[in-house]
């Protein structure tokens, strides 16, 4: 994708985030957290933090420090249980690929609950790709549902 295209996508998918829009970032600025750089209007990783950069807290770490997700996964079943190392590695596996080229796209937070798996994410579309990458790597059943809008997503799995 061109480089002008993918940035107004990424501008975009932002834009509505009030992580995003109450702050002001300076152009550039890095995060002193995980020193993700806001650079030519979008949050980048750079090899080399650009000279005079300021430093800043990211909407990603600030959304981790609140645990204010936009989305969850729910993942359950026996299938789970007898494939979860495997199924927790997939996950850790599809959030480094999402992350590298979408900064702000992390997992807050995996956790076990009642015999399922829950995993919070700081924006919908890493949640959605893990539900997909489950249901591509091992069947079962998916279920995608965007209860308050395309803001906020829910997704569970489920493999006896
Ligand atoms: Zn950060």
């Amino acid at each position: 994708m061109p480089k002008n295209q993918r940035k107004d996508r990424l501008i975009k998918e932002y834009i509505h985030d009030p992580y995003f829009t109450k702050e002001k970032y300076n152009d550039p600025s890095v995060c002193e957290k995980c020193g993700v750089v806001f650079h030519d209007g979008i949050f980048q990783w750079m090899k080399e933090v650009p000279s005079g950069a300021t430093k800043m807290v990211c909407p990603a770490c600030r959304r981790i420090e609140d645990k204010y997700e936009g989305g969850i996964v729910y993942l359950e079943g026996e299938f789970l249980q007898n494939h979860k190392d495997e199924i927790l590695n997939l996950i850790k596996n599809v959030e480094e690929d999402e992350t590298a080229y979408r900064p702000l796209e992390r997992i807050i937070e995996i956790k076990e609950e009642d015999g399922k798996l829950v995993i919070t994410t700081t924006y919908e579309h890493l949640a959605r790709k893990i539900g997909e990458a489950v249901h591509k790597a091992y069947k079962g059943e998916l279920n995608i549902q965007y209860p308050e809008g395309w803001k906020y997503i829910r997704v569970s799995w489920k493999r006896d």
